[in-house]
């Protein structure tokens, strides 16, 4: 911060070596969490598109309760929630459509008490939607605890008193707290309202941006919603899914095995213009 500092101080505190630091925490934290959001509790978690050992599974684990930290998401609540979106997608029953909200917080806290209620049971879900997803007790109790949603939320914070140049840029500090649900509330909100259709679907699914790079390939909800359990997202000449160029890698370097028929369907005959 500047207030109060000495001159030579604020230079130093101004440098762009200070500056660099803090977009890259803010950078790298942003891609990490939305990362292991659509890698591991996504794709894996609620679609189990690719299967792995129970080792990789534990890593992974481990991996998202550390990047997503402060707003660390359980994978089975999630994957209830998501499959459920699936099944009512854009309906009265989708837990977060934008068109059945007031407005993005509207949608947002809508999601927060659904996923609230799954994670302490008190809501019961269809059968149909349960199983199938990895849990470990200990980091799901963990990363539900405040004491330890509190001590990432420091830990962010510290990061930025220590280097921020300027107070300013302590505007971003929100979006490290609630990071994951920021990323779900975009890609639910975007995904659904902004951007171009490659398939006609009953629901009002869009692909937001071509070279999803801001969500690693989430924002391709209308593909997605075409293709639910197929693992690259992106269909088109144009269109680029980061998350799956690196699921290719993590299988040819032995991490996970995809099953073929996942990655198949797309191609040529799912084009868009050959598929609808
Ligand atoms: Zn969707
Ligand atoms: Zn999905």
């Amino acid at each position: 911060m500047t207030f109060g500092r000495a001159p030579r101080d604020l230079a130093l505190r101004g440098s762009a070596p200070n500056v660099a630091l803090i977009l890259s925490f803010f950078v790298g934290h942003w891609l990490l969490s939305v990362f292991f959001q659509t890698f591991f509790l996504h794709r894996y978690s609620a679609h189990r598109m690719f299967t792995m050992s129970k080792g990789w599974e534990r890593f992974f684990y481990l991996c998202t309760f550390v990047f997503q930290g402060a707003s660390f998401l359980q994978p089975r609540a999630y994957a209830i929630l998501h499959r459920e979106h699936h099944a009512y997608s854009d309906t009265e029953k989708d837990p977060h459509s934008p068109h059945h909200a007031r407005n993005f917080l509207d949608m947002m806290w809508k999601t927060a008490l659904l996923y609230g209620a799954l994670v302490r049971r008190q809501r019961e879900p269809e059968a149909r939607f349960e199983g199938g997803y990895p849990q470990w007790k200990l980091l799901d109790d963990l990363g539900e605890s405040w004491l330890v949603r509190f001590a990432f939320a420091v830990a962010y914070t510290l990061v930025y008193l220590k280097f921020a140049p300027h107070w300013g840029w302590f505007v971003l500090l929100p979006a490290h707290y609630l990071m994951g649900p920021i990323h779900g509330a975009i890609v639910n909100w975007g995904g659904h309202m902004i951007g171009y259709r490659n398939f006609e679907l009953d629901d009002e699914s869009r692909n937001t941006l071509p070279l999803d790079f801001l969500t690693l390939g989430e924002l391709f909800q209308n593909n997605h919603h075409r293709y639910g359990q197929a693992v690259k997202f992106s269909v088109r000449a144009f269109e680029f899914d980061p998350t799956y160029a690196m699921i290719r890698l993590f299988a040819a370097l032995g991490v996970l095995k995809l099953a073929k028929a996942q990655v198949a369907r797309y191609v040529p005959e799912a084009a868009p213009t050959a598929a609808e």
